[in-house]
């Protein structure tokens, strides 16, 4: 059995008039996060610690932002196409934990949510996927609500 971590980071700037979508899940905001895609800054980290577990490059390798075809994408779809990359090399997922830094609105009634959201995408029990989320106390960028970012780790095994 061979077992190998990856981590993953992402930030989008948060701008008004656009949707927020975090862990696959929309919630309602007067602002959200722009991006090439719906900047799912939540499912990026985690692709990202995927790939990186696989030793796969990263999200922007695999769905470059010069691509039309991933133009205001869904993140759920980039990330089922990750979990195909990991299942056609015999990855499977044993867990991911990811925390998200985001001033406001507060996500905790939609944590649950996200994580069966992530969990059906990526066959795995709702056990397996931790999201957590954490202001910054009024620092840096999420403290000034520029934007969100996520951080993510992702342990993965093959073999039996
Ligand atoms: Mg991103």
């Amino acid at each position: 059995m061979s077992f190998r971590v990856g981590f993953g980071y992402d930030v989008h700037r948060l701008e008004k008039g656009r949707k927020l979508i975090l862990g696959g899940v929309e919630i309602p905001s007067p602002v959200g996060l722009l991006g090439y895609s719906d900047a799912d800054v939540i499912i990026h980290a985690i692709c990202d610690s995927l790939l990186g577990a696989a030793g796969l490059r990263d999200i922007g390798f695999h769905f470059p932002d010069t691509d039309p075809r991933y133009k205001d994408s869904d993140s759920k779809v980039l990330l089922a196409g990750v979990f195909q990359l990991l299942q056609k090399r015999g990855w499977t997922i044993v867990n991911i934990d990811c925390t998200l830094t985001l001033e406001s609105p507060k996500v905790a009634p939609y944590i649950d949510t996200m994580r069966q959201t992530l969990a059906e995408i990526l066959h795995a029990d709702i056990g397996q996927i931790s999201v957590k989320a954490t202001t910054t106390e009024g620092l840096g960028l999420t403290g000034r609500q520029e934007g969100a970012t996520a951080y993510a780790v992702a342990l993965i095994n093959s073999g039996s």
